[in-house]
């Protein structure tokens, strides 16, 4: 089946005993037993499993092509997950450019548990140098937060590959729509479904896709139930619910991203567009090996200071100034503020999430407030 197909119909399941075209939502925490003590419905408690969220993670494995998913509350809880999956003492390795909550997660969460370091996971030689007997993770985001940087996912995958490291890629921004990590080499897929998934910023969610069910996986699904970060029967239902749409969602996105993302480069006040889809952007090659469209997610660096960077932010109107992204209004975002003292964005850099808006709205808006600096 196509993508668009499998977004409407992986995650529903007309409703047998009403014939409710539109799955309900299964508010029980607890379903019966049978009289021999079994569970014949599949169903126990709700932590454990529910039928709003077998199908959320039906369809979400049916779109990145792996064998199964698990679904969490927060695309850090998502993470999270990933991380206390591993035994104690393992070194992981990670992007030196990636989504900060999760970079601050490893740092203080982690901090005497896991060994690791940041580096960058583009250069081969780099990896390799970084690689010790206890590596047993490789996270990579791509395109990243909010550097708008390429991972190889397959140069990646074989070098870790041969070393028995996992690859876990954070597609968030890339969405299912523009890249599949497994079908390139990654062994888990990582999303904040909180983004494009859900769509319209209402709405937190987060998810693991596996290639094949290994022990990291059984891990992860014994912390996903003892643990218990999971989302409601509701919000499951709602991120079915919003899933159906994303295919064509993400390219009315990904199309006003193009176009906005070549108006700002021949701006005389922007000094440097970041965004995969630009024939400029250092590894365009790669993303068109890799990505079937370029995101929607674009970091412009001003011509000219924060304060500058600062005015255009506060000057646009139909770009809300706020953090997060995917969902369909625009937002823009000065990123090294919110980072934290440990960022590495320069101070001059607005990031961007482009909406669902007309492009030609949001061009005559940035146009405004650039000739206002
Ligand atoms: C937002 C985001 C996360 C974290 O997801 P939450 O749903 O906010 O917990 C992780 N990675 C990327 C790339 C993100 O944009």
């Amino acid at each position: 089946m196509k993508i668009e197909t499998i977004a409407v119909h992986a995650g529903n399941q007309t409703d047998k005993t009403s014939g409710a075209v539109i799955q309900p939502i299964t508010l029980s925490t607890t379903f019966e037993r049978g009289s021999d003590g079994g569970y014949p419905s599949g169903y126990m408690y709700s932590r454990a499993n529910n039928p709003n969220r077998k199908q959320l993670e039906n369809v979400l494995a049916q779109l990145e092509g792996g064998t199964d998913a698990a679904a969490f509350a927060s695309g850090n809880a998502a993470g999270m997950a990933v991380f206390q999956a591993l035994k104690p003492g393992t070194h992981i390795i990670l992007p030196d450019d990636m989504y900060h909550g999760l970079r601050h997660q490893v740092k203080n969460l982690f901090a005497g548990i896991l060994e690791f370091d940041f580096i960058d996971v583009n250069d081969a030689g780099i990896l390799q140098q970084h690689i010790k007997s206890n590596t047993g993770l490789l996270w990579i985001e791509t395109p990243s937060n909010p550097l708008l940087k390429i991972t190889d996912i397959r140069q990646a995958a074989s070098i870790a590959n041969k070393h028995n490291i996992k690859v876990v890629c954070d597609n968030t921004f890339a969405t299912p729509i523009c890249q599949q990590p497994l079908a390139l080499g990654a062994d888990m897929v990582m999303h904040s479904t909180t983004k494009y998934f859900g769509g319209h910023s209402d709405l937190m969610g987060g998810a693991l896709i596996t290639a094949q069910q290994d022990e990291l996986w059984q891990r992860v699904r014994q912390v996903q139930e003892m643990g218990g970060a999971i989302p409601s029967p509701a919000d499951c239902y709602y991120m079915t619910r919003s899933i159906k749409t994303l295919p064509y969602r993400v390219r009315g996105h990904v199309s006003n991203a193009q176009k906005l993302a070549e108006y700002l480069q021949q701006h005389p006040k922007v000094e440097q567009v970041l965004y995969p889809g630009l024939s400029t952007h250092p590894q365009h090659e790669i993303a068109k090996n890799q990505m079937s469209a370029f995101g929607a997610m674009l970091s412009f660096i001003v011509k000219g200071n924060e304060a500058q960077a600062r005015k255009v932010a506060n000057s646009v109107q139909l770009f809300t100034q706020a953090t997060s992204l995917g969902g369909v209004e625009s937002l823009i975002e000065h990123r090294a503020s919110i980072e934290g003292p440990d960022t590495s964005t320069p101070f001059n850099l607005l990031r961007v999430s482009v909406g669902l808006e007309h492009i030609d709205d949001l061009v005559a808006d940035m146009e405004q407030a650039l000739n206002i600096i």
